[in-house]
């Protein structure tokens, strides 16, 4: 879709970290970030949300979740993990994705922001 942040990103028009790539989804770090290695999991098609995706690719997606999961928890250290889709409000980008927000300490998590400074250190420590 022509104004799409998120085709412009997987087009490769606009830069993005990315972490993870393959035919179905791209998985990249958030700009503005929540945690460190704050990623998002974009399908590669332009869809709004869930309830407009066929089965094989929710099911895709959340397989790279799982992926995911391991290397924010074997590389990044984290202990939880937040999983979240916004969906009917608060849905900035229209186009769907899945945030995993890694977690560190255990406790109430108000969805901090942290700097952003170092977002290819993360990807080195992701990806090397
Ligand atoms: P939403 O509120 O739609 O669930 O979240 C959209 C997310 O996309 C936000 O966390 C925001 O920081 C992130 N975002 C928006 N524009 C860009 C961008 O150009 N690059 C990256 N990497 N993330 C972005
Ligand atoms: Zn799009």
């Amino acid at each position: 879709m022509e104004d799409c942040i998120f085709c412009k990103i997987i087009k490769g028009d606009i830069p993005s970290k990315t972490v993870f790539e393959d035919d179905v989804v791209k998985v990249f770090l958030d700009v503005n970030p929540n945690t460190e290695g704050h990623m998002l999991v974009v399908p590669k098609k332009h869809i709004t949300d869930f309830t407009e995706m066929d089965d094989e690719t929710l099911t895709h997606i959340h397989h790279v979740i799982k992926d995911m999961k391991e290397l924010i928890y074997d590389k990044l250290g984290a202990i939880g993990l937040k999983i979240v889709n916004n969906y009917g409000c608060e849905q900035l980008v229209k186009h769907y994705h899945v945030h995993l927000i890694p977690v560190y300490k255990e406790g109430t998590f108000e969805y901090p922001y942290v700097s952003s400074d170092n977002l290819d250190e993360i990807l080195d420590k992701l990806t090397k």
